[in-house]
């Protein structure tokens, strides 16, 4: 998910803590991957890009009505394989993405709300797909 459009993560919070306020609303974390994830708003299948996608509203997940491919607003992003929440990682790269001099896992942790341990594992991954953009586009 970290092509070119990282660089629209612009969320407007003045600190992590209003960061991770702002994201406390999984409708407004899934509100903003779909516009991350999907320029336009239009939700397009991962499997086979069709545009007919219904919503499976009690599991927030979303259904190809053509091939039946159920996903979610972290398939195909750094999120996928996390049972951490939208509502954890999208502060997290909001914090590793403005912090001049990196954020230390324990200050990230604690601001989250998960173990500095978590918070380590989110930010190296961060790390990780922002340098693998950099070095690709
Ligand atoms: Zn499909």
């Amino acid at each position: 998910m970290f092509s070119s459009r990282c660089q629209r993560f612009t969320v407007d919070a003045k600190s992590l803590l209003d960061c991770v306020r702002y994201f406390a609303d999984p409708a407004t974390c899934r509100a903003y991957m779909r516009q991350i994830k999907w320029p336009g708003g239009k939700i397009l299948c991962p499997k086979c890009g069709g545009a007919n996608i219904g919503q499976i509203i009690t599991r927030h997940l979303l259904k190809c009505r053509d091939c039946k491919k159920q996903f979610s607003y972290k398939t195909g992003t750094i999120f996928e394989d996390s049972p951490l929440g939208l509502d954890k990682w999208l502060p997290a790269v909001w914090a590793v993405a403005n912090s001049q001099n990196g954020i230390s896992s324990h200050e990230l942790g604690r601001a989250l709300g998960v173990t500095q341990k978590s918070a380590w594992f989110m930010s190296h991954r961060i790390r990780e797909a922002m340098r693998w953009k950099q070095g690709t586009s």
